[in-house]
């Protein structure tokens, strides 16, 4: 069996700048990566790019998505369909059922989702989706939750929560992370992650984050839930697993 890796995030873009580096690390080594986007990014800029409408965009970043995971090396991608922008106001037993089901289909080892605090933008998507994915974590692994979706219970093994060093380059950026315990070294894959930005096309708007504050040579990940890591920090999420 692979290992696996399930990625939740709240809008297309997240997976790249989050953990782009990890991602193409970990697919190249041969791990499977599923990632659940829980919106189209409909509300998002396009940067230049012609858009009439917020269907438009959604189809457009929905694509983009698609280019972005091809460069990762991410295998399939679920879309929520939920509204950029209106995650916090959603039924949260929708969209914590919505992430069970998505990790009882793929059973990862691993998921990585956003910390409480939102990532450095403070995102209130990011901010609900991590509450969301915090309890899809445990009530994917409990039969009596969610037992109407005929789908088999999974433990993931763990749960971590993106992280960063701080402070940012980027004094806009004021948010710290939940403590780093996991420095991944992705060196040698900063020319995948930054391809894969550029596939956002309607995201470029955002280069002086990206290359401010996301493309690093270490990303970080945050020890949230589930079995403890051997030591305090490690460099490999799979670490004694
Ligand atoms: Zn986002």
């Amino acid at each position: 069996m692979p290992r696996r890796i399930g990625l939740v995030f709240a809008h297309p873009d997240d997976e790249t700048f989050c953990v782009g580096g990890i991602v193409a690390k970990y697919a190249a080594a041969g791990v499977k990566i599923d990632l659940f986007c829980a919106t189209d990014g409909d509300a998002g800029k396009s940067a230049g790019v012609p858009v009439s409408s917020r269907e438009e965009l959604a189809r457009i970043r929905r694509e983009e998505t698609g280019a972005a995971a091809a460069i990762l090396g991410i295998e399939t991608i679920e879309f929520g369909g939920y509204r950029d922008g209106e995650v916090e106001q959603v039924d949260p037993t929708k969209l914590i059922g919505d992430i069970v089901a998505f990790l009882r289909r793929h059973r990862p080892e691993v998921v990585i989702g956003f910390g409480p605090e939102g990532a450095p933008t403070g995102h209130r998507d990011h901010k609900a989706m991590s509450r969301a994915t915090i309890a899809a974590f445990f009530l994917a692994a409990l039969d009596s939750a969610y037992a109407d979706d005929g789908l088999r219970a999974h433990a993931a093994a763990r749960l971590y929560f993106h992280a960063w060093r701080f402070p940012l380059p980027d004094p806009k950026l004021k948010l710290e992370s939940v403590a780093s315990t996991c420095s991944v070294d992705v060196r040698d894959f900063r020319d995948r992650k930054e391809a894969a930005f550029k596939a956002h096309a309607t995201q470029q708007g955002s280069a002086h984050a990206f290359y401010g504050a996301a493309l690093v040579d270490e990303e970080q990940l945050a020890f949230a839930a589930g079995v403890p890591q051997p030591r305090a920090m490690v460099d490999d999420p799979f670490a004694g697993l």
